[in-house]
């Protein structure tokens, strides 16, 4: 079997527990407006022009993004950093793009990694069925869930997908008790308003199980320029970076509501 994939970050501290190796899969069924991997969402392998720059001269070379890899390709690159693993606590993290808009090979590598005892987190937007999200999260050590907008008319506008399923999908990964994070981007003017915070920790504080923990992820711009690039519409280009230290105070609510919560991935 064979997987489309965008990238693989080694030595990755942010996407879980321990050093890891951070496989991108491509191809991804939302469009969030303030997207930061914008090359992560057709899931076709494309050939997109690239500005270089020699001397006094710049010229365009095409690249090709994406690559189509085997599930040996790809277990023999994740256990080839199997020591840093072991020695962290670390492991692999699937992510994207949205992982399970590749179901069959995800299952493939995540089934391959635990039986080679390698720790795995899968990074997901749950907007998938509720079937294979559970199928998957039975076999994963840790499920990262985005919890992005919580108005639903809102979460269309900026994500192009209702949150019904997400918040359903959310509400069954808590019922079965599969360890889980949420991790909330925080978008000035669109989540990071008063009424998204408070309904977010209404819709939490409510859930059977709790999260075992919650990141605050600050918006951030640098990806303005892969929009250019790729041709794709970017409605935050001129919105400033959010600091770390912006979202101090905004952990106040979650802690005071009994969660542990954390300022970046
Ligand atoms: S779910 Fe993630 S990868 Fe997909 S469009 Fe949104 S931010 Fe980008």
């Amino acid at each position: 079997m064979t997987g489309t994939i965008f990238d693989i970050k080694k030595f990755a501290v942010h996407d879980g527990p321990g050093i890891r190796t951070t496989v991108f899969f491509k191809g991804c069924p939302l469009r969030c407006s303030w997207c930061h991997n914008p090359e992560s969402i057709n899931p076709a392998i494309v050939d997109v022009p690239k500005a270089q720059k020699v001397g006094n001269s710049s010229f365009v070379q095409m690249e090709t993004v994406g690559k189509e890899m085997t599930a040996d390709e790809l277990m023999h690159e994740i256990l080839s950093d199997r020591v840093f693993m072991e020695e962290s606590g670390g492991g692999v993290t699937f992510s994207g793009g949205e992982p399970f808009l590749q179901y069959g090979f995800l299952l493939e590598m995540v089934n391959r990694c635990r039986s080679e005892g390698v720790h795995t987190v899968v990074d997901t937007s749950a907007f998938t069925e509720t079937e294979n999200l559970m199928k998957i999260a039975v076999l994963t050590d840790l499920l990262l869930v985005d919890l992005k907008v919580m108005d639903d008319v809102l979460h269309k506008k900026y994500t192009g997908v209702s949150n019904e399923r997400i918040l359903y999908n959310i509400q069954v990964i808590s019922e079965n008790k599969i360890p889980f994070r949420i991790r909330i981007p925080v978008i000035p003017g669109v989540s990071f308003t008063d009424s998204n915070i408070m309904a977010a920790i209404d819709f939490l504080a409510t859930l059977p199980e709790k999260p075992v923990g919650i990141d605050l992820l600050p918006f951030h711009n640098t990806g303005n320029h892969k929009y250019e690039r790729f041709g794709l519409k970017n409605v935050f280009r001129d919105v400033p970076s959010l600091q770390s230290t912006d979202l101090e105070e905004l952990k106040n609510p979650f802690n005071e509501a009994g969660f542990d919560v954390h300022v970046g991935g």
